[in-house]
């Protein structure tokens, strides 16, 4: 059985003059070599969190274990530099004056000029930039630098690293190609991870569990796959699936909406709520009897992406493949497995 990295136990952290919690109870447990990617809107109190497991800010309550130590408890307190991490900001923090083998070589201070030698190298090799070595940071693009940041928190073999968005300064182009070799970096480095981010696709990409985080609560933490496909709440789905939501009122089993009516399985406690309709599993019949309008129609190369409105005047968004083309302007039916159709009966 694969090891725990880490775990946490009702971690909360208020700061000084706020009686709202930013990190509120939260607990997980990552396994060895895992990549954990936190996600969540800008404040729902992912850097607080991350930074308490790096033991720049302390919890008032819970409890944090690294590998077999305890790093964090009402009675243990070990300091950043003893807990054998690795950091990765989103500002890339290199030293200026120092050029790329000696910003990662700087915290190489227990090894001798030849295995510091040796391990610059290596990790300069791994993220690619061993041509680069003589250079110092102003001579190296956005991209560039993030990757010497990577080097250089790799370079000491830490147990875990943290990574705070470092994806977030890059432009669109560096940032997709970043994120794919990221991925590889740190599983060929072989090192256990948590990556924050807001960019769900982002998440959904690099991580091999993703926790979902609102206001402060761990509100879902899976494989990318359960979260996507089993969003347990309101706001999970929303903020991950980018799906539709519309508003049902339940007749037995069947949800009825204004696009027509769905069977839902299930203990329902309540009788009103919203239907989840993934883009992605619209499937458009034209129908004259419809009063579903196609108002407009996007080629995307691999599929066609339709806007419709309904009857009400609100705007739902279908996925099809490119067998399906239907012009503008036409009515049509929609259809969805009904077991692809989930229903969230409270505001989440
Ligand atoms: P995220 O990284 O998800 O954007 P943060 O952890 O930075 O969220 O912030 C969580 C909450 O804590 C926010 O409401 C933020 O304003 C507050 N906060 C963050 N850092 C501090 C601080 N040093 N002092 C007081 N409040 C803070
Ligand atoms: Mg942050």
């Amino acid at each position: 059985m694969q090891k725990e990295i880490i775990s946490l136990e009702n971690i909360t952290k208020f700061y000084t003059g706020s009686e709202i919690p930013a990190v509120n109870n939260v607990s997980f447990s990552l396994k060895q070599g895992d990549i954990l990617a936190l996600l969540g809107p800008s404040g729902c109190g992912k850097t607080t969190l991350l930074r308490m497991v790096g033991g720049f800010e302390s919890p008032q309550t819970g409890i944090v274990q690294i590998g077999e130590e305890k790093v964090c408890s009402p009675d243990v307190w070990i300091p950043p530099e003893k807990r054998d991490i690795g950091i990765v900001f989103q500002d890339y923090a290199l030293f200026p004056h120092l050029t790329v083998e000696e910003n990662v070589a700087f915290g190489l201070k227990k090894l001798n000029k030849n295995q510091v030698e040796k391990r610059v190298s290596e990790v300069l090799n791994l993220v690619g930039l061993e041509a680069l070595s003589k250079r110092y940071p102003y001579e190296l693009s956005g991209g560039q630098q993030q990757r010497v940041a990577l080097a250089r928190a790799l370079a000491p073999k830490p147990k875990l690293m943290l990574l705070d968005e470092p994806l977030s300064n890059l432009d669109i182009q560096v940032r997709l190609q970043l994120r794919e070799e990221i991925r590889d970096i740190l599983k060929i480095a072989g090192t256990s991870a948590i990556f924050i981010t807001h960019d769900q696709e982002e998440a959904l990409a690099i991580a091999d569990v993703v926790g979902v985080m609102r206001r402060g609560h761990l509100e879902q933490i899976g494989t990318p796959e359960e979260i996507y496909s089993y969003p347990a709440s309101r706001f999970v789905a929303e903020f991950v699936t980018q799906a539709n939501f519309l508003p049902a009122r339940r007749q037995g089993n069947d949800w009825e909406t204004e696009i027509g009516s769905f069977a839902i399985q299930g203990n329902h406690r309540c009788d009103t709520g919203e239907i989840m309709i993934r883009q992605e599993d619209c499937n458009l019949q034209p129908d004259t009897d419809s009063q579903v309008k196609i108002t407009k129609r996007r080629f995307l190369g691999r599929e066609y992406r339709y806007c419709l409105e309904t009857p009400s005047g609100r705007e739902i968004h279908a996925r099809t493949m490119v067998d399906t083309i239907i012009p503008e302007g036409t009515f049509v039916k929609i259809s969805i497995a009904d077991d692809a159709v989930k229903v969230f009966s409270e505001e989440g």
